[in-house]
């Protein structure tokens, strides 16, 4: 793939001396904690479980069509994209494996072989992920008769993953707002490490316009893979402003980590140029902006577009009965199973734990407010 990336690129292209500038170190860090414990992401992703589970009903309809439309093949291959690592990479793979087999057993057909492909980027904790095979199998193996193969493909999804023409499905979920690069220009976003109320346009348009050039990238290198009637579903962290793009609530994830921060400025523990230089490679589209990425790219049709509510208030409990101080801490600790290492790369790992203890208090002093911001999109797309 050719590149003409002027900063910090993931993607599959080379680093040129202005991308190996130190500055960004952060950017390339980004991936998910590793491992299973306290502070990993397998142990802090409940709101993204549920996330899944919202989407359900998209995934299971579009598996089912998708059989149908391309006559029951004899194999499919499926891809996760974004799989990060614990048991919910399984789950959308697991979803799909199942309503094909139901499927093909009310159809009275023979169930297809499945690949299942699970892709992130390389520094993904694969091992972890790759842990859970067993449980996998044995799921699946108590209720399908289906023969399937789970591989790994490290790389950034904004690269060539996967031949040609050779992918039936597609799901990926909360991974998508992750852009490639730092959107150029942010020089003038100070003391904050995202777009927040009052930043200048140019910031939003900076980030929205590095949103559409990854996504339609995305499009673009997926459209080559998937065959023709293919599916995609993919899921995101977006918003619901429609007039004022510039518009977070103040209780917005990332306008709560950025106050964390300015504390930790205030106390001397972080110096005010470091906080300045630190933004997220990340972008919440709205569904307008999502549905004119995707027709101006015109590889694929919308066949889904939902919007769901998003409550990062809770995503560690349950049962939904938690106090103002643990929800702050669920929410503290969910934001740090996700920031974590871009965070330890540009800021050191002395400051993490005074950072989160600050972010659970911010959380229980908005404990009242709820992020009416943000949304979960969903959106299904088939190949023309
Ligand atoms: N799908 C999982 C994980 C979501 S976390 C779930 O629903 O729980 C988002 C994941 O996307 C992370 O593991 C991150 O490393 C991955 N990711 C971000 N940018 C990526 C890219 N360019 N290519 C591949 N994976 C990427």
């Amino acid at each position: 793939m050719s590149c003409n990336c002027t900063n910090i690129c993931i993607s599959g292209c080379s680093y040129n001396d202005d991308m190996s500038d130190d500055k960004y170190a952060f950017v390339r860090a980004l991936r998910m904690s590793g491992g299973d414990g306290a502070n990993s992401y397998s142990a802090n992703s409940l709101l993204q479980r549920r996330v899944l589970s919202m989407a359900k009903p998209i995934l299971v309809k579009n598996t089912e069509e998708m059989m149908i439309n391309l006559g029951f093949p004899k194999y499919i291959k499926v891809a996760e994209l974004g799989c990060s690592s614990g048991q919910n990479t399984f789950l959308a793979i697991s979803e799909i494996i199942n309503t094909v087999n139901v499927l093909c057993q009310q159809l009275n057909k023979n169930p297809p072989e499945v690949d299942c492909c699970l892709n992130d980027l390389p520094e993904n904790d694969f091992n972890t992920t790759f842990k859970f095979v067993p449980f996998f199998n044995e799921e699946l193996m108590s209720t399908n008769k289906a023969s399937y193969f789970v591989y790994g493909a490290p790389g950034s999804f904004y690269s060539r993953l996967f031949s040609r023409n050779s992918l039936h499905f597609i799901h990926s979920s909360y991974a998508l707002h992750w852009l490639s690069k730092l959107p150029e220009k942010l020089e003038n976003e100070k003391g904050s490490v995202y777009i927040t109320s009052s930043s200048p346009q140019s910031v939003y348009k900076a980030y929205l316009n590095q949103f559409q050039k990854d996504f339609t990238m995305f499009l673009r290198l997926r459209s080559e893979e998937v065959v023709s009637n293919g599916r995609m579903v993919l899921t995101f962290v977006g918003r619901n402003t429609r007039n004022d793009p510039l518009f977070r609530d103040c209780c917005h994830f990332w306008t709560l980590l950025s106050k964390s921060l300015r504390d930790l400025v205030f106390e001397g523990l972080v110096s005010e140029s470091k906080l300045d230089a630190f933004n997220m490679p990340f972008y919440d589209p709205n569904e307008q902006e999502l549905k004119e990425a995707i027709r101006n790219e015109g590889s694929f049709e919308i066949n889904d577009l939902e919007t769901h509510g998003f409550d990062l208030g809770h995503s560690n409990c349950d049962d939904g009965e938690e106090d103002d101080d643990e929800a702050g801490y669920n929410e503290a600790n969910a934001i740090r199973a996700v920031t974590e290492p871009m965070l330890v790369a540009h800021f050191g790992g002395d400051i993490i734990d005074i950072l989160f203890d600050k972010y659970a208090y911010h959380v229980t002093k908005h404990s009242s407010c709820k992020n009416k911001t943000s949304v979960t999109l969903v959106v299904s797309l088939i190949k023309k």
